[in-house]
């Protein structure tokens, strides 16, 4: 019944956002959708101006829960190609849907060949533990990331291979240019452990030898007694740094940050500037703090 309602929305909805071209946006570029913004930045360096890319999930919002209105799906059915994340919040349900409903676009797994970490909080084994989607936070995953963005590209508009072959071995160098600034800039870091609220910094902490700790406890508010822990074991790991983000909650890191005498940062891992970001938390980590 569900399928039906939606079919009639679809012939509804599809001439009226997209007249006269089948697969083209207002300008007549042809579009290609990402889930999250760091995904768009990875993709516009690699198509340039030949496609409009669009992203799924709006600014500041957790792509853990966001869920994509009707619409959004009718919006994606223009699209030629959805590069997923991979199994980031609504997206392995939703592929199967949209799979469905259009069957003329291409899905991409785009942390396809990497190897997947386990999510942990605060590195308590629990018997649910699933893969942590943050591959983005790493340089080297995001080398294979970009690759099957390249894969898919050339497979879908062969024409322009040669273009995205030389754009994706330019930006493959500034990956590594980024890498080496990251290890440099972390050689020195006064503590090699930090808190964030919600973790999504497991492949960077990995890439650079450095431990997170999350606030977040199982994609939960934590409890006063998981509070404490977690302040116990920042002072033992001579925490100086909270990380809070934008769309998380921010009092629970305020009163870590407080308690253990660190300092809280405001970070952005699904801002477009990929690469800025990841420097600028780099950065964070390496200041030079009084002690
Ligand atoms: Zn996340």
């Amino acid at each position: 019944m569900q399928k039906y309602l939606y079919l009639i929305l679809l012939s509804v909805l599809i001439p009226a956002c997209s007249p006269g071209a089948g697969k083209s946006a207002a300008g007549g570029k042809r579009v290609l959708t990402v889930t999250i913004e760091p995904q768009r930045y990875l993709l516009d360096r690699i198509v340039g101006d030949l496609f409009t890319v669009n992203t799924l999930v709006p600014p500041a919002t957790s792509p853990e829960t966001y869920e994509p209105a009707p619409s959004v799906m009718v919006e994606l059915g223009k699209s030629e190609i959805y590069f997923m994340v991979g199994d980031l919040g609504f997206e392995n349900a939703w592929s199967k849907r949209l799979a469905e409903n259009n069957p003329d676009v291409t899905l991409v797994n785009c942390s396809e060949g990497i190897a997947l970490m386990e999510e942990h909080d605060h590195d308590h084994g629990h018997a649910h533990c699933g893969a942590d989607p943050h591959v983005w936070s790493s340089p080297q995953a995001v080398k294979l990331f970009v690759r099957n963005m390249l894969n898919a590209l050339v497979k879908a508009d062969p024409g322009n291979a040669e273009v995205f072959r030389a754009n994706f071995d330019a930006f493959s160098a500034k990956i590594e240019r980024t890498d080496s600034l990251i290890r440099d800039l972390l050689r020195d870091a006064p503590s090699r452990s930090f808190i964030i609220y919600h973790p999504a910094l497991a492949y960077f902490a990995r890439d650079y030898g450095l431990h997170q700790l999350s606030i977040e406890f199982e994609g939960k508010s934590p409890s006063p007694s998981q509070i404490r822990e977690l302040v116990d074991a920042a002072r033992k790991e001579k925490i100086n740094t909270v990380f809070i983000q934008r769309g998380f909650d921010t009092k629970n890191a305020a009163v870590v940050a407080q308690e253990v005498g660190a300092e809280v940062f405001e970070i952005d891992p699904l801002r477009y500037e990929w690469d800025e970001e990841l420097l600028k938390i780099a950065a964070v980590l390496a200041r030079k703090t009084d002690e």
